[in-house]
């Protein structure tokens, strides 16, 4: 069942200049000290909190709206609460994003990037009826034409010209999200488009005060609304720009030289400045900005390959497309902007056994994460690495070396499964590689297909969803 390649030629002279260390690779066995985990918070005490806030403005909302006596003010009735959601549900959004620590490592960047996906059609759904409610609602009131009204509106207040500008760049950006758009549209295209998100906050905050019945009169919900907008918004700026510029002055982030893995695949070096105070976990990424004329204004995650001494760390990285592609370019002395350690795909030293299973680049996690667990759990370590060919495999000799330091399996299945005439990761397979699976944790990644086959047959074999961990690629 288990393929082993006649040793194929992985790695390559690391590329440095002069002033750069060249020698003391990065330690392959023996297990390194876990770093302290952070604060991390549960996936359903952030869902609780946020259910709580819609609560509360569902109650705001309750207490300031007045009996309702026909169609006219059901409607805009309607639309008031609808908008209240949404104004809400955009700190939420927006929140999710702000790359908060405790929720970058409890829940997971994935995960938050899912949510956010998901949350913002809902949040466009809301704006819209609430667009569509008001105005209908008015005219029903006023007894006039939808149009004549929308008419009004927009030339009578300035505050709602502002929001109805807001409300079609959502809907600009909701267009270029859609799946069949997203995939013509470069990643950064997208990306940038995407911040016009703010703009759109913007435009249509004053509108709220100006205008909603729940806020004219009442300066204690103004006070509150205006504060969570402000500390959502600081948390972005903190997060997301000063802390990545204080730990580019910290560390002193610095490309050291590039290895050749294996075919298209490259390990970049990077030095720096007491890097173990970040207290990085195995399994953990960055986001990186390489600081040269074609590559500063892009920022992609790589997750560590090893974890990182004082004074070095490494990613490796499969060239892709336009920015992965340039990785094997990179000069020695290029300077980096380093943001993270982010990411929930962490041991998590539950006591069980471990079985590790990567696919493709998705042994760059998994690397760091076979090499940190600690020696009383070797006897249980199993990892799986699937590859199409020999010559895609990475890190052979420093997985081998692991393995042997640390009494731990491991299973190099090569081929495609119409090659090798199997599905290797099918249920029966799986079992019969790794018997007593439902006493294993288990760890996952690589391409998403591969990625969620082996999720299924783990489930299938009675291995616990908590117990069966997994990181896309792709957010
Ligand atoms: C948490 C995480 C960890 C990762 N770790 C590694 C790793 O260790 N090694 C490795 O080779 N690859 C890793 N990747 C994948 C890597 O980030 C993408 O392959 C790379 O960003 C592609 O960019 P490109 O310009 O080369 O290709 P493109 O052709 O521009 O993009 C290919 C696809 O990559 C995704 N992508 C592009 N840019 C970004 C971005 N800035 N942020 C998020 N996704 C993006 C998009 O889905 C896009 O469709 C990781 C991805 C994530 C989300």
């Amino acid at each position: 069942m288990t393929t082993t390649p006649a040793s194929p030629r992985t790695t390559g002279p690391l590329r440095t200049t002069g002033g750069l260390r060249t020698t003391g690779g990065l330690r392959t066995t023996g297990p390194i000290p876990m770093p302290r985990t952070g604060r991390s918070a549960m996936p359903g005490v952030v869902q609780g909190v946020v259910g709580l806030g819609a609560a509360m403005v569902l109650g705001l909302w309750w207490k300031d709206t007045p009996a309702i006596s026909n169609l006219g003010d059901a409607l805009t009735a309607a639309g008031d609460i609808l908008g209240l959601l949404a104004g809400y549900g955009f700190v939420v959004l927006v929140g999710l994003m702000a790359r908060i620590p405790p929720l970058e490592r409890g829940i997971g960047a994935d995960r938050l990037a899912r949510w956010h996906a998901m949350g913002g059609r809902y949040v466009i759904t809301l704006v819209t009826g609430h667009v569509l409610a008001i105005t209908w609602g008015m005219a029903v009131t006023v007894h006039e034409s939808v149009t004549r009204e929308a008419v009004t509106l927009l030339t009578s207040y300035t505050d709602v010209l502002y929001a109805t500008i807001a409300w079609f760049l959502l809907l600009l950006i909701a267009a270029i999200s859609a799946r069949a758009v997203r995939r013509k549209v470069s990643y950064e295209a997208w990306y940038y488009l995407h911040l016009l998100t703010y703009a759109s906050i913007a435009l249509a905050f004053s509108h709220q005060f100006a205008d909603g019945p729940d806020f004219v009169a009442n300066a204690t919900a103004r006070f509150a609304w205006s504060a969570i907008y402000v500390i959502v918004g600081a948390a972005i700026v903190w997060w997301r720009i000063i802390t990545p510029l204080g730990m580019f002055a910290r560390h002193r982030f610095t490309v050291m030289g590039v290895r050749e893995e294996a075919r298209g695949v490259v390990s970049v070096y990077i030095s720096g400045r007491n890097l173990d105070a970040m207290r990085a976990e195995p399994g953990q990424f960055f986001r990186w900005r390489f600081l040269t004329k074609e590559l500063f204004w892009q920022s992609h995650p790589y997750s560590l390959s090893a974890m990182p001494r004082p004074d070095m760390m490494r990613i490796t990285v499969k060239a892709r497309g336009h920015h992965s592609g340039s990785m094997a370019h990179l000069r020695p002395g290029t300077r980096v902007i380093a943001e993270g350690p982010y990411g929930a795909f962490t041991p998590s030293l539950s006591g069980r056994r471990v079985l590790l299973i990567a696919g493709g680049v998705g042994i760059t996690p998994i690397r760091a994460m076979f090499a940190a667990l600690p020696r009383r759990m070797s006897v249980g370590i199993t990892l799986i690495y699937r590859a199409s060919h020999p010559r895609d495999i990475v890190f052979r000799q420093e997985l081998d070396a692991i393995a042997a330091d640390r009494n731990a399996t491991v299973h190099y299945i090569i081929g495609s499964r119409a090659r090798l005439g199997y599905d290797p990761l099918a249920p029966e397979e799986l079992a019969a590689l790794v018997p007593g699976l439902h006493r294993y944790e288990a760890y996952v990644c690589g391409p998403t297909g591969m990625t969620q086959a082996a999720v299924e047959s783990l489930q299938a074999l009675g291995v616990k969803r908590r117990h069966v961990h997994h990181e896309a690629f792709d957010f």
